[in-house]
């Protein structure tokens, strides 16, 4: 067996910070190129979680991202956060890709970059958000599924875990104890990898990248993988793979805007009760 690998998918989205993302009228898509691109959020937690294993496990951990060439900053930083290798699927053939389209790219891309133990993602985006892409990909990758992890352990072979569950009988190989949010509370899975787990934002605090890890990332390039490269047809990728067709895209409604009620914080409050007795928010 070679050194363990994890591989983490990352997804660049316009940047939440500066407003709603703008759409293009006619193809309903989201203009990635007109605007500032930023990681995904939860895909820095699992960036900071594959992180945190390949500490403690070993092994190496490459980023995959799905993205037009202004994606480029986003894999950088990955590389500047540690990872060992960030890979770019960019080509033309990709654009307007569905969740489908974008999880059978992304299973082309990392079946080429040869084996893997461990696939992680971000429980869903922050532009797109159908949460869609992880489940689809450990699907096409033929992989077992844990959405939503919380926590993630792993160890060889029968050693217990730190669960009630009796792992005697799991025999050889690496295993993984993930807890995962469920919508009445948390469940506990034991995994044989391979595997692909979606992770919540309560995994982790990701750290964000430090000078030494720029200095760290010097001379390191992010590989540029297109459609030939990782033998797509052109049929299953892109628009032409997307079963999918968006048919109308709207911005929240206009006018929703904050007020600060600021001064002594004992009026502050007394004006906040107002406002919402007012408006009937409180009785
Ligand atoms: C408003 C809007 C609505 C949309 N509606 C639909 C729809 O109804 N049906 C549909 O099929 N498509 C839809 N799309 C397209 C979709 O957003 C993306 O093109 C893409 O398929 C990823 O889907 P997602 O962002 O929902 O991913 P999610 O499934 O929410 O993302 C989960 C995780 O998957 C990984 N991931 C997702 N995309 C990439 C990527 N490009 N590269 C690397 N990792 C990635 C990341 O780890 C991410 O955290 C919509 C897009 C927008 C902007």
């Amino acid at each position: 067996m070679g050194p363990f690998k994890i591989v983490v998918c990352v997804k660049a989205v316009p940047d939440p910070k500066k407003g709603s993302p703008s759409f293009d009228p006619v193809t309903k898509t989201v203009r990635r190129a007109a605007q500032d691109l930023v990681m995904n959020l939860l895909d820095r937690h699992a960036v900071e979680e594959a992180l945190r294993i390949r500490g403690g496990f070993g092994g190496k951990v490459t980023v995959v991202s799905m993205g037009p060439p202004e994606a480029m900053p986003v894999l950088k930083e990955s590389l500047a956060l540690g990872v060992d290798r960030a890979v770019l699927l960019s080509d033309r053939a990709f654009a307007g890709a569905d969740t489908l389209a974008t999880s059978k790219t992304l299973a082309l891309g990392i079946r080429k970059l040869g084996q893997f133990d461990l696939v992680l993602a971000g429980s869903e985006s922050s532009d797109g958000a159908t949460g869609q892409v992880g489940p689809q990909l450990a699907e096409i990758l033929g992989i077992p599924f844990v959405p939503k992890a919380v926590k993630i352990e792993l160890y060889n072979g029968a050693k217990p875990g730190p669960s009630s569950i009796d792992h005697t009988e799991c025999g050889e190989g690496v295993f993984a104890m993930v807890t995962g949010e469920v919508e009445c509370g948390l469940r506990e899975y034991r995994v044989r990898l391979p595997a692909l787990f979606t992770v919540s934002r309560k995994i982790n605090e990701p750290k964000g990248v430090t000078m030494m890890g720029i200095l760290g990332s010097r001379g390191k390039e992010v590989e540029v993988l297109g459609a030939a490269d990782i033998g797509a047809s052109p049929g299953e990728v892109g628009a032409k793979g997307s079963p999918t067709l968006i048919r109308a895209v709207e911005g929240p409604p206009p006018g929703r805007q904050g007020e600060i009620i600021s001064g002594d914080p004992d009026e502050a409050v007394r004006a906040l009760v107002e406002k919402l007795r007012a408006k009937g928010v409180l009785v």
